[in-house]
């Protein structure tokens, strides 16, 4: 009798440690862990490529007229594209890619990995504040959904079982991405640079000049007088 509760009590015990192991595995992956990936992943590209996050809201009427019928299912109604059919699960192109809804960067392709799995699977986004997750329960699962955080554009899951450095595994669907190949990229981050850095338009400075000390018209004749 004694033993078989001690071996019963051995028995529930292993049991919890197994529950314990899957649910760790399977437990949500929150948002601190997403942004935490960003810094051990690619984000230091982040800052060169990614413009200031400003929220786009459109219509689901807009949505559909702007996207073709897969990437309008896959991205505003949460649908996924049926593995290895997308343009990216197989594409090793060096560059970035953006949302295909309103073209915020979110991935790099340095952080791209064959998961063999079938779709574009990276280890962390581009950088902080380009994603977020949430708990999606459909399908008789707990997943992690991970969406634009511009645009609210579904982008597929993000699981546990990634490489290092996070562990993180973002399994996306190619048509929520558009690829941006790097010196194009870059190319658009560097011009942006200039325009944001630009001081504002000469009306200040003109009348700065008008009032200030500077040499005014009748100082400095032309040479030849
Ligand atoms: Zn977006």
């Amino acid at each position: 009798m004694r033993t078989s509760i001690v071996a019963l009590g051995a028995a529930v015990l292993a049991i919890a440690a197994l529950a314990g192991v899957r649910a760790g595995a399977f437990e949500p992956v929150q948002q601190e862990e997403v942004e935490e990936s960003a810094r051990g992943g690619s984000g230091a590209e982040a800052k060169a490529t990614a413009p200031k996050p400003m929220r786009v809201v459109k219509s689901n009427a807009e949505w559909r007229k702007q996207l073709s019928d897969l990437e309008y299912y896959v991205t505003r109604r949460k649908g996924t594209e049926q593995a290895f059919t997308g343009r990216y699960w197989n594409h090793h192109g060096d560059g970035i890619y953006r949302c295909v809804c309103c073209e915020t960067p979110l991935f790099d392709s340095k952080a791209k990995f064959e998961s063999g799995t079938g779709w574009p699977s990276f280890f962390a986004p581009i950088g902080k504040g380009v994603v977020k997750t949430e708990v999606d329960r459909s399908n008789f699962q707990i997943r992690t959904e991970v969406l634009c955080r511009v645009c609210n554009a579904h982008l597929g899951h993000v699981f546990r079982d990634g490489p290092r450095p996070t562990g993180l595994r973002f399994c996306m669907n190619s048509a929520s991405l558009t690829f941006q190949d790097r010196a194009a990229a870059e190319a658009e981050a560097a011009a942006r640079a200039v325009l944001e850095s630009d001081p504002q338009p000469e009306a200040g400075a003109g009348e700065e000049e008008a009032d200030g000390p500077g040499p005014g018209p009748e100082e400095g004749p032309a040479p030849g007088r």
